[in-house]
């Protein structure tokens, strides 16, 4: 089957060739991410490929469908991006890649935790120049205090797991209580006792209309003074102005991002040879308790793997017009 692959880096090609010797499709990659600019080149491909920045609104999908593509194979878990009820109405089947290593975005999650706590970034960037002051790098013992998990799926629950290890208390939150969270030693908790109780809050939810600013002027105002804030999810969970307020006033002690919400644009691409006008950005980024990943959680060689197997068989599933295993269906 053709398939175009949009927003091609380095590395899909070489674990999507890799996953293909099994698989046999025709790949064809495009450095472009999707959208009406670049909709054309997905002409003849019976299949599109696409990652988080990708843009499968309904006009995109129109283009698409009229091209002849009747696939659209997301290698990633979220699909805010994609507009299904259009996909549905065209006819144009959405596959997606869950589980693919629910670890590799937890284990990062507690990476830019410990280090907005401990200030390894901070320490790292002191030492190269010979300044061994502890100033300003004093921390707190993880043991003994309180995690939030918003959002208790397959990341969140690792995330619990983790926390627990360091003799956390968890706390969690979410719309489908999962018995599995509270089988680990966590409890579920209203948003407000989340907010008075929580030292720590990692975001694991979808985004969603609901969850669209799930993290506004309101609920950090609400949440405990100095708590650390973690998100791997996606940016449009945060409003990132009101956590800028926050961080100013000392309410916000930390923040961990790997996902911000406009990060369509900035994000996979060097941009270091040129003027980032994105201004919420820098003001973020100069934060000294503030650390900016680019969406790197999902990025470990388990994790590329198996994205790559699992999107190449969806492919062929739907080539065989066989059932296919991960088709987002309309809720
Ligand atoms: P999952 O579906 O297993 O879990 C998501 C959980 O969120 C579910 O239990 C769901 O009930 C819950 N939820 C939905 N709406 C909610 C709400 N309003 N309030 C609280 N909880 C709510 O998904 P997952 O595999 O754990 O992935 C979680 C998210 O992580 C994805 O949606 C994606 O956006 C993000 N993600 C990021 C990266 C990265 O590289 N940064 C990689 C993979 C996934």
């Amino acid at each position: 089957m053709k398939i175009a692959v949009f927003s091609a880096q380095p590395y899909d090609r070489q674990f999507l060739d890799a996953a293909n010797a099994a698989e046999g499709h025709d790949l064809k990659y495009f450095e472009a991410a999707l959208g009406l600019e670049s909709v054309a080149l997905a002409a003849g491909h019976e299949a599109v490929c696409i990652f988080v920045n990708d843009v499968a609104n309904a006009t995109v999908l129109e283009a698409l469908q009229a091209g002849g593509t009747q696939l659209v194979a997301l290698r990633c878990t979220g699909f805010n991006n994609v507009d299904l009820a259009a996909a549905a109405r065209l006819g144009v089947k959405v596959v997606r890649v869950v589980n693919y290593s629910p670890n590799s975005v937890a284990e990062h999650a507690v990476a830019l935790l410990l280090a907005i706590n401990r200030k390894t970034h901070r320490a790292y960037n002191r030492t190269r120049e010979s300044n061994f002051s502890l100033n300003g790098l004093m921390g707190f013992d993880l043991h003994g205090k309180t995690a939030a998990v918003v959002g208790t799926g397959k990341i969140g629950r690792v995330f619990a797991r983790i926390m627990l290890g360091f003799g956390c208390k968890v706390i969690g939150h979410d719309t489908f209580p999962s018995a599995e969270f509270e089988a680990l030693g966590a409890r579920y908790a209203a948003p407000g006792e989340i907010g008075a109780n929580a030292d720590i809050v990692s975001l694991h939810c979808p985004l969603t209309p609901e969850t669209h600013h799930i993290i506004n002027a309101e609920t950090l105002r609400r949440m405990k003074r100095g708590a650390l804030l973690v998100n791997t999810s996606r940016g449009g969970l945060v409003d990132t102005e009101a956590a800028i307020e926050a961080l100013k006033s000392g309410q916000l002690g930390g923040l961990g991002l790997d996902v911000y919400e406009q990060e369509a644009g900035l994000f996979f691409r060097d941009l270091s040879n040129t003027i980032v006008t994105d201004d919420v950005l820098q003001r973020l980024i100069a934060f000294p308790n503030v650390i900016v990943t680019g969406h790197q959680a999902f990025f470990t060689q388990e994790a590329i793997g198996t994205i790559s197997e699992t999107t190449l068989r969806s492919a062929t599933e739907f080539a065989k017009k066989a059932p296919l295993s991960n088709e987002i269906k309309m809720a």
